[in-house]
């Protein structure tokens, strides 16, 4: 079943490491919320199925956004589809955010699962990624959220920072665990063009990320996730049994999804959309709009997917989740991309860091820690639509 995405393009200050859609000026948030029930009322049609699994405020900082502003999003989306009974709502929130009063005001609103950005528990990492909470604020709010009751919870953190060494990740692990939380998150810190972290790199005032190190805190991590009991149901994503997320699991399942505010994607199976990334110009299209969303050039741009793309963009996400790459479906496809895909992941299949079991073909521990090189060794690269013959 499908789910909403709703971008809250605002952060109170720029982490060096990212490159999402935000301003650090909260001056036209009235204007951008309106804008984005706005396009709501506008492409509410674009979902066929009206009965909604999740709904998913990202960002950008989210917690941000106050009860009665929240409740907003939710009288509009009731007003054009149902919630599954039992559906995921999830709200990205950054820790210093996290006040007992702010975590009590949002059990009064449907959400019922906080994705906090913690990062670290470490102030020296904290510091070096310009989070703006500090570890005292990421332990307070984990614990405002459990005592408040949520008990959909995951967080967020970044391995392979120069300011993060063994020890420093090791502890972050263990905090993460004396939590009880279940669910984790988990990502390499990477450079992003255009992001301060590349440029402090490049003028030399902090040293370059380190992939070694990186890749043996990646392996640390799996060991301790699947020894905690943790299902590695995703490249960076762990879960106790049961608690896989349910929006992001969508995404890697192909299940078509509405994305609403400046930045955000949508998909419906046959092709993808993009909204224009700039907080001005999407309001001023949306203040402009009335009718259908065809009114509204400009608004986002579109790709409709080439069968390659759609089998570029399934051995991808298969190879990265436990769900894995299942051959009836690229037979379903075309016969030749089945055996397109055999003949290119047989190297890896014979090198231990692929495994076969039955019709589905998935990484083993070995091969995730090469999941992107092995996914382009199964890509189709050029233009090979439907006609392709190998
Ligand atoms: S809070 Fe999140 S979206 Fe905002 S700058 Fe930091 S990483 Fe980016």
């Amino acid at each position: 079943m499908p789910g909403i995405y709703i971008h809250i393009p605002f952060c109170r200050q720029a982490c060096h490491y990212c490159n999402f859609h935000f301003s650090t000026s909260l001056r036209y948030k009235e204007e951008m919320l309106q804008a984005i029930l706005q396009e709501l009322s506008l492409r509410s049609g674009y979902l066929e199925e009206k009965e909604l699994d999740s709904i998913y405020f990202g960002g950008g900082t989210p917690s941000l956004l106050t009860e009665s502003e929240l409740m907003r999003f939710f009288d509009a989306i009731g007003r054009y589809f149902r919630l599954r009974p039992g559906a995921e709502i999830t709200l990205e929130a950054n820790p210093d955010d996290l006040t007992p009063e702010k975590v009590q005001a949002l059990r009064h609103t449907p959400v019922n699962r906080l994705s906090i950005g913690i990062q670290s528990f470490h102030d020296e990492d904290l510091r070096f990624f310009n989070r703006a909470h500090t570890a005292g604020q990421a332990r307070a709010s984990l614990e405002h959220a459990l005592s408040a009751g949520f008990t959909g919870l995951t967080i967020d953190l970044i391995y392979g920072a120069p300011t993060t060494g063994q020890k420093q990740w090791e502890e972050n692990i263990d905090i993460f665990f004396g939590y009880g939380i279940p669910h984790l998150s988990s990502y390499a810190l990477t450079v992003e063009d255009r992001t301060a972290l590349a440029h402090f790199i490049k003028t030399g005032k902090v040293p370059p990320v380190e992939d070694e190190k990186a890749a043996r805190q990646y392996e640390y991590l799996m060991a301790s996730m699947h020894a905690g009991g943790y299902v590695q149901y995703e490249i960076s994503n762990f879960a106790r049994p049961g608690c896989f997320a349910v929006h992001n699991s969508s995404y890697w399942k192909g299940e078509p999804y509405l994305g609403l505010g400046p930045s955000a994607h949508s998909y419906n199976g046959a092709s993808r959309q993009w909204n224009i990334s700039n907080n001005a110009g999407y309001i001023r299209l949306l203040q402009g709009s009335s009718g259908a969303q065809a009114l509204i050039p400009g608004l986002f741009e579109t790709e409709h997917l080439s069968t390659a793309t759609r089998y570029n963009e399934y051995v991808m996400t298969g190879l990265r989740t436990i769900w894995g790459v299942e051959l009836f479906h690229l037979r379903q496809m075309a016969p030749a991309y089945e055996n397109y895909f055999l003949e290119n992941i047989r190297p890896f299949l014979d090198a231990g860091q692929a495994k076969q079991e039955g019709d589905t073909i998935s990484l083993t521990d070995a091969g995730r820690l090469l999941a992107d090189g092995i996914a382009s060794a199964v890509f189709m690269v050029g233009e090979t639509g439907p006609e392709f013959r190998m």
